[in-house]
């Protein structure tokens, strides 16, 4: 497949109606910016907006010499981990960690549950992994909590919403560090949570600290979001006395903050988002309808299923599988962005094929040329589509922060699935990127991956707990 498609003029012509929506042109794209960039505003002037623009507390950014040894907890969108972090210095570090399932009655359930099997899952990977304890001191944990919290301190902050299929009962405005500490508590492990970090604030530093200041940290996985670094003083919803008091001390008293956007949520509204029938259908089946608009055309839980919903209007209209599905093509959720990745990276029509069967279980006589053909291009209007949007809300960061007009390096660091694993990703960002931004700005910008972010950045921010009560800061 070509890297960076354009539209098919070969293609149905009930095809080609439906290409507007995937195939953006340079002038759609700067529209989606220029409201991305309005929305980000908004955010930082007024509290509860869905594009949220949480304050982090977090005002350091690493430069690759802290050390010290601390748990972090990553709970995401799809599993749980347990790590120990130990930062070398010299921008290293070195990570033991165990998964833990979280499963789908944790994730509707009761959210005291969800916290005490969360607290379980510690207290066996510390008997695990043979951690000793010291009685006097609690070993101090970070905990990366990949949903949008109104953050208060860094270690504090109430659940805003849930996302990602996520739905407990009894957390949505409770204190996060709260719900943990108490499981941690009830179940008498030696634990203390002292910094509450969202995945993105996690990736930021940990790009930091392993290659150098980086503006922005991205995940784009099950989820997607963005976290950059902004001047206190352009967050006015902090108020005077928070802006006056960051101006005291220079960059390390705290003139600057990590901002978690929750860009996953831009665009709520619909106004400038390429909102087709397709998304409609995804948002109104989905378990948090109207909500995460952006996220639902850009993140890893669901982009089989937009891909799964044009398959099915295609086969509805008799122009693919001659006009038969499959039970798996008939099932809500019921293939991932796996697919997409496969049928992106198939090098021969045969290859296409074997993924068709492997993964929709449609047998491979009943696929013809066509059949393969708009397969691969829907597969391919919607990861591109995704890398696009994407761009766009990497271009409204790097503009809303003026990073063009400064020469210091403009380094994003990602993490995630479909940054990891969607063939073409980056290279999909970036011709988007060039449409936005222009050519001279896409090449000063550096993409990389930033493997382990919510570990490392969850224990970067322990450190900073850590270091502040020890200075009597807490
Ligand atoms: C959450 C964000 C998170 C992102 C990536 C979104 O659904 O709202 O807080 O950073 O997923 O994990
Ligand atoms: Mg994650």
């Amino acid at each position: 497949m070509a890297p960076v498609p354009t539209s098919n003029s070969k293609l149905p012509a009930e095809v080609q109606a439906i290409e507007k929506f995937f195939y953006l042109t340079p002038e759609r794209l700067n529209e989606i910016v220029k409201g991305f960039r309005t929305e980000f505003e908004d955010g930082l002037q007024n509290f509860g907006r869905d594009t949220a623009m949480i304050p982090s507390y977090c005002l350091n950014v690493p430069n690759g010499s802290e050390v010290g040894t601390f748990l972090a907890l990553d709970l995401g969108g799809t599993n749980l981990r347990v790590c120990e972090v130990t930062l070398e210095g010299k921008n290293n570090f070195n990570v033991q960690q165990r998964k833990y399932k979280i499963t789908d009655e944790l994730k509707q359930g009761e959210a005291r549950a969800l916290f005490d099997y969360i607290a379980d899952s510690v207290d066996s990977f510390l008997t695990d992994i043979g951690t000793e304890m010291d009685e006097n001191e609690k070993i101090h944990l970070g905990f990366t909590f990949s949903f949008p919290v109104e953050q208060t301190a860094l270690n504090k902050g109430k659940l805003l919403t849930w996302t990602k299929g996520f739905a407990c009962k009894n957390a949505i405005g409770h204190d996060v560090v709260k719900l943990l500490q108490d499981a941690l508590d009830r179940k008498h492990v030696h634990v203390r949570c002292s910094a509450l970090v969202n995945d993105t604030v996690g990736t930021l530093l940990s790009r930091s600290y392993q290659s150098g200041p980086a503006l922005i940290g991205a995940i784009f996985g099950t989820g997607t979001n963005g976290a950059y670094i902004d001047r206190v003083e352009t967050i006015t919803k902090l108020g005077e006395t928070a802006i006056t008091e960051s101006k005291k001390g220079g960059k390390d008293a705290g003139e600057y903050m990590v901002v978690n956007t929750e860009w996953g949520a831009i665009d709520n509204q619909r106004k400038v988002l390429p909102v087709s029938m397709f998304d409609n259908k995804l948002d109104r089946e989905s378990i948090n309808p109207r909500k995460q608009a952006f996220e639902k055309m850009v993140s890893g839980m669901y982009l089989g299923e937009i891909v799964r919903n044009i398959l099915l209007y295609l086969v509805d209209n008799l122009l693919l599988f001659s006009g038969y599905s499959s039970p798996i093509l008939n099932t809500h959720y019921g293939f991932d962005t796996a697919f997409v990745s496969a049928i992106e990276a198939a090098k021969s029509a045969q290859e296409v094929k074997s993924a068709i069967f492997r993964e929709l279980n449609i047998p491979e006589n009943n696929i013809s040329e066509q059949d393969v053909e708009l397969v691969q291009w829907a597969c391919q209007a919607v990861s591109t589509r995704a890398a696009a949007l994407s761009a766009c809300a990497v271009a409204a960061v790097v503009l809303h922060t003026k990073a063009l007009d400064r020469s210091d390096p403009i380094d994003v660091g990602m993490d995630g699935s479909v940054a990891e694993f969607l063939p073409f990703f980056e290279e999909r960002v970036r011709a988007a990127l060039r449409d936005t931004i222009g050519q001279d700005a896409e090449q000063r910008v550096t993409f990389g991956l930033a493997k382990d972010g919510s570990g490392v950045g969850a224990a970067l921010c322990a450190l900073q707990a850590y270091k502040a009560e020890k200075q009597g800061l807490h």
